[in-house]
């Protein structure tokens, strides 16, 4: 599916919901999370609609290769280049929204393994 009208990420992908947008290219939007969990955390999303990264990947991997790459560049411009990209799959880790989406976090120390 290319747009799904009740995803809150596809209509901030559209421009339909604001959000504090940083990034943005033809294929991925990538903008602040609204309850940040690290001075950066932004989270980069494709425009069309999958619900989670393994089907991103089998679906479009141009565009999970573009949203990797905006990742790494929103890192490099807004924070020191070193960042956690984090896909929640599956709510049983953590997925909330399912419309895929990659957690920038960044600015402070980190543990691992992750809680
Ligand atoms: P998940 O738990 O990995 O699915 O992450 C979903 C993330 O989306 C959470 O960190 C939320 O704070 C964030 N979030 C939910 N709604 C919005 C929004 O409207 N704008 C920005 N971030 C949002």
């Amino acid at each position: 599916m290319a747009q799904d009208p009740d995803c809150i990420f596809c209509r901030i992908a559209s421009g339909d919901v604001p959000a504090d947008v940083v990034a943005r290219t033809d294929r991925v939007v990538a903008f602040r999370d609204l309850d940040p969990q690290a001075p950066l955390h932004v989270l980069v999303v494709p425009v069309d609609h999958h619900r989670d990264v393994p089907a991103l990947a089998a679906a479009d991997p141009e565009a999970l290769a573009e949203l990797t790459g905006t990742a790494a560049r929103v890192a490099a411009e807004l924070g020191d280049g070193q960042f956690r990209f984090v896909f929640n799959t599956g709510a049983g880790v953590g997925q909330s929204v399912f419309h895929v989406h990659g957690h920038v976090l960044g600015g402070r120390p980190m543990g691992w393994p992750p809680g």
